[in-house]
């Protein structure tokens, strides 16, 4: 195979076993998609998607049971999944062209040779495919100049219907300008800005905005496609809102998400802390409905807790702790961010790490456990926090002074 190559030894030869199987059948198989896109770009991509020109059910039912694989099939699809006895799961379909019966509908499919099956595709650079038939295996299918588009770096649709056809693909044509630096080629990017007015956006299923939207939000670069999104309209066409402040609070998420999970340790599932920076001017009720709308209702929790914190003043370090303790992890990330107050949660949290005092102290001054303990311990970190109490030796001569009666003074 050609090109600069990122797949295991183990994987290639697998692939040379099913081309064999193929050309056997009198049929044709290919890798195509993403697979080709980042085999050509020299990325790693773990997700094998074949194509089988022939059936691909009838292809994956003799090469699995020949080896004594597992296998599944979807015959409404023509689709299938193999299993290796590495685990390594395969999916594979069968060439097809669709139709669309209106803008954003699921498609209907028919069989198609691979040419048709890659003309039904988003963009040039997807819409590749390298074939692994024994006799053809390495061979490049290019017919939209997807090879060149990635050199010239260019998302570009493969025809003048393609946004209207499915307006999915304008958040797909976003999510991989920013996941790759690319630009939107120049006719793409009018009839996205076309599609985007007209409405489009409105006709998709939820369901598949909310896989697109998922896929964006687990993306390395989200702030960079949402900064995107938000030039382009999008984010407003699908309800939902950003203000004057947008794109600082916006550029402030990413090391603060950082700071988080490398310093605290936290794990912060960064879609909600996403999410909630195209929500956060709206009402409470809006953006639950937005959730619900496009079924993110897991996140519920992390919006209602950025909600209760939303307008919070905390003058005092020792507030501005308590209204962040027990609250969801990625609601405190996001109202960071939010407040630019990072550097003063940093410092709280940070000095959570080593209270000045701890349950051994109170101990050795003769104070019996009880759940005093956890008041006066909370107590004399607050005072740590605001300044008050400056280190260990400050903190028994208050406890002393505060908690203890003149007998246990001696
Ligand atoms: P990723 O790296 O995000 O997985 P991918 O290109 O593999 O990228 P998938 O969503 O898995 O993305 O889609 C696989 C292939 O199916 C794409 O490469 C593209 O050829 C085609 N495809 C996916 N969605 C659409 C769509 N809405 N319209 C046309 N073709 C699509």
């Amino acid at each position: 195979m050609p090109h600069n190559l990122k797949l295991p030894v183990q994987t290639v030869r697998l692939l040379e076993e099913i081309g064999s199987l193929a050309e056997k059948m009198g049929y044709r198989a290919f890798l195509v998609g993403g697979i080709v896109r980042d085999i050509l770009m020299g990325r790693e991509n773990l997700d094998i998607d074949i194509t089988v020109e022939g059936d691909a059910p009838t292809l994956v039912k003799k090469f699995a049971t020949e080896r004594g694989y597992r296998y599944h099939i979807y015959p409404e699809f023509m689709t299938a999944q193999l299993t290796t006895d590495t685990g390594l799961k395969v999916d594979f379909a069968t060439t097809r062209k669709e139709k669309y019966s209106h803008p954003g509908a699921y498609p209907e499919v028919e069989r198609a040779t691979i040419e048709e099956d890659l003309f039904r595709r988003d963009f040039t650079i997807n819409a590749m495919a390298l074939e692994i038939t024994e006799g053809s295996f390495g061979k490049l299918i290019d017919p939209f100049g997807g090879e060149r588009d990635i050199k010239n770096k260019v998302i570009k649709i493969l025809h003048k219907d393609s946004f209207v056809e499915d307006p999915i693909r304008i958040l797909r044509a976003l999510r991989f300008a920013g996941r790759f630096r690319f630009k939107l080629e120049g006719e793409t990017e009018r009839l996205l800005k076309t599609a985007v007015k007209g409405g489009y956006l409105q006709y998709a299923p939820t369901g598949r905005v909310n896989l697109e939207l998922g896929n964006t939000l687990k993306e390395d670069r989200v702030k960079d496609i949402l900064l995107l999104m938000g030039r382009y309209g999008v984010l407003e066409s699908l309800g939902f809102a950003t203000d004057d402040r947008w794109a600082e609070v916006l550029n402030r998420l990413p090391e603060t998400v950082r700071w988080f999970k490398d310093s605290l340790g936290w794990q912060v599932d960064t879609a909600p802390v996403y999410l909630l920076s195209v929500l956060y001017p709206l009402p409470e009720e809006t953006a639950e409905g937005l959730l619900e709308k496009y079924h993110f209702e897991g996140y519920k929790p992390a919006i209602k807790d950025f909600y209760l914190l939303k307008g919070k003043e905390a003058e005092k370090n020792s507030d501005l702790y308590k209204s962040i303790k027990n609250r969801n992890r990625e609601a405190v990330v996001f109202w960071t961010a939010y407040r630019g107050l990072g550097n003063r949660i940093k410092g709280i949290l940070e000095k959570e790490k080593e209270k000045p005092i701890s349950g051994k102290d109170l101990k050795e001054l003769k104070i019996p456990p009880s759940p005093l303990y956890r008041e006066i311990i909370d107590d004399v970190f607050y005072k740590h926090l605001d300044g008050e109490i400056k280190d260990r030796e400050e903190a028994l001569r208050y406890i002393k002074q505060t908690y203890l009666s003149e007998g246990q003074k001696q």
